[in-house]
């Protein structure tokens, strides 16, 4: 059994992905999660991170040129948004990817990725 402040930590931490349902980069994590554990440190936050990703309750997001965002695993499909004046990532929902994409002889697409960027409505 680990220590009960190690417990009360790590829930603190994966109450801020039921809180806010967008992809949150570690430092995102640490602001909610501190509001139950004011001293929780970062190496915490950031070792939980990466057992939660171990244990498959969590996928990091990656975003070209960005540090990595988290988010739960097992969402249905949809893209990301990323804000360039706050640097928050939000998910949107649906799918805008034609079908129509001419692929060569052969190829079969079986994922895509796409970003978004721009500003959100608090930075607009
Ligand atoms: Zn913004
Ligand atoms: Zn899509």
């Amino acid at each position: 059994m680990p220590p009960k402040r190690n417990t009360r930590q790590r829930a603190a931490i994966e109450m801020a992905f039921d809180k806010v349902h967008r992809p949150l980069s570690p430092s995102e994590v640490s602001d909610l999660a501190r509001k139950s554990v004011p001293n929780l440190g970062m190496a915490t936050v950031y070792r939980a991170l990466n057992e939660m990703v171990e244990e498959g309750s969590l996928r990091p997001v990656d975003l070209p040129g960005q540090s990595p965002r988290y988010e739960k695993s097992g969402l249905h499909h949809h893209h990301h948004f990323h804000c360039t004046v706050c640097d928050r990532v939000y998910d949107m929902d649906g799918c805008f990817l034609k079908s129509d994409i001419q692929l060569p002889e052969g190829f079969k697409v079986e994922d895509h990725d796409i970003t978004l960027t721009g500003r959100c409505p608090d930075c607009k």
